[in-house]
């Protein structure tokens, strides 16, 4: 078998065997096949596509290309949560501690923010103290004793996945239901958790543009996870404006902990009772609807904030900035953003939005950018709210007097005001089981 050979059957539709991708990705790790050939391979499955079985495959050759952990001493109430990723995305701040409240054992391991898209792990960091890389003994004594730790992704994990993607990021083969899905479920995989919670976001700002297509994958991602023996399910959501009123990550630390102590946030609460609720219902095997009751009642009885205390202190957070948010360091320059003329939001570009963020510092145009966490966005206005010339639609906020002008720019080429109210439509498009 050679690598061109498996190249060859994938230009000409030919399904590859367990074998023939297990030689590949073997080759990819080990630096015997270079990436030339790689890219070609990715070109020829971004054309042709693969079966269920090969997505199946691909995923368990790469979860297996490192290290691997088994959580099997929690006795199945190991249940993990991914994101495809969003602009003001705090749900796992949110859901984290709830599902650790309500029993589950969540043992995290966070992207950092990457372009238009938000990271947890950036979000934990601007709190201080908070330590994204305990050793691994801790992290698994914090999961045992407290029920949640969220840590950073570690490259030993899926390394198959590492390479793929940087290859994938510069071949114009990002965009693929087989690659992407393949790529996400190898890395939950091999991170152990029983339970695989999946929020697939459609709309201007996530991957998938169209609800189908989200579906699709969800649909993708949910199968390869049931044949790897985990329980899966996959809820769909809106991403075609952001989620909740805070972009940035001090901003959205502060936003999980309003709705954590009882804020009224109907997009954010919407979408986290949802995934919670799901969390609770895989791990603990009990109904859907009776777990989204446990998890309202979670909320407001306050159990879900304390449980968020606890972890942030078992991970060295000072939670006297929890308890009191006012004391996260303010950004030094704001400015309010005005509406230009009068109607309703009709449309956002939540992508320009995630990137109107970015300039003023709170993502990475690259990976070893340095972020401002003060820096981000407080929306006032959001798509089907009615508007008058001169309300204010948001207020950004920034260290770098020097990028505000520009930000403002990007924000209000990404709101578009019109005559008419634009159709409601739910967080929450679909759950997939
Ligand atoms: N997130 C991932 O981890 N991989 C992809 O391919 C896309 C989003």
């Amino acid at each position: 078998m050679t690598a061109s050979e498996i190249i060859n059957k994938k230009r000409d539709k030919t399904h590859l065997t367990f074998g023939e991708i297990k030689f590949f990705i073997d080759g990819i790790v080990s630096g015997t096949i270079p990436d030339y050939q790689t890219s070609a391979l990715l070109m020829a499955i971004f054309l042709n596509g693969m079966t269920d079985k090969e997505t199946s495959d691909l995923t368990k050759v790469m979860a297996n290309s490192g290290r691997t952990l088994n959580l099997d001493m929690f006795g199945g109430l190991a249940v993990d949560k991914h994101s495809t990723g969003g602009v003001g995305d705090k749900t796992t701040l949110v859901v984290a501690p709830i599902a650790a409240s309500l029993g589950c054992k969540v043992a995290k391991m966070s992207g950092r923010g990457l372009g238009f898209t938000g990271g947890t792990v950036d979000k934990l960091s601007s709190i201080p103290g908070y330590n994204i890389t305990p050793d691994f003994d801790t992290f698994i004594s914090t999961v045992k004793n407290v029920g949640v730790s969220v840590v950073g992704q570690s490259e030993s994990f899926a390394p198959a996945d590492k390479k793929l993607y940087a290859l994938r990021d510069v071949t114009a083969t990002v965009d693929s239901i087989p690659l992407i899905a393949s790529s996400v479920m190898s890395k939950k995989i091999a991170t152990g958790s029983n339970s695989i919670v999946l929020d697939v976001k459609f709309g201007s700002g996530a991957f998938m543009k169209t609800p189908e297509r989200a579906c699709e994958l969800a649909e993708k991602m949910v199968s390869i996870g049931k044949n790897c023996g985990k329980k899966v399910a996959a809820v769909v959501t809106d991403m075609s404006k952001p989620l909740g009123y805070a972009i940035g990550n001090t901003l959205e630390v502060i936003e999980a902990v309003n709705l954590l102590k009882g804020a009224n946030i109907p997009d954010l609460y919407d979408e986290c009772v949802v995934i919670a609720a799901n969390m609770v219902s895989l791990a603990k095997k009990i109904p859907l609807g009776t777990a989204v009751e446990m998890v309202k009642e979670c909320i407001s009885s306050g159990a879900a904030y304390v449980k968020f205390l606890e972890w942030i202190s078992a991970q060295g957070g000072d939670v006297s900035y929890i308890e009191n948010t006012g004391k996260f360091p303010a950004a030094a320059h704001k400015l309010e953003v005005l509406a230009e003329n009068s109607g309703y939001i009709v449309e956002m570009d939540t992508e320009k939005i995630g990137v109107c963020a970015g300039i003023l510092g709170a993502g990475r145009a690259a990976a070893d950018d340095t972020i401002d966490y003060c820096a981000g966005i407080i929306l006032d206005k959001k798509t089907g709210d009615s508007v008058k010339t001169g309300d204010r639609l948001c207020t950004l906020y920034t260290n770098d007097k020097n990028k505000i002008a520009d930000a403002e720019k990007m924000h209000l080429s990404a709101v578009k005001i019109g005559g008419t109210p634009p159709q409601k439509t739910p967080t929450v498009y679909k759950t997939i089981l």
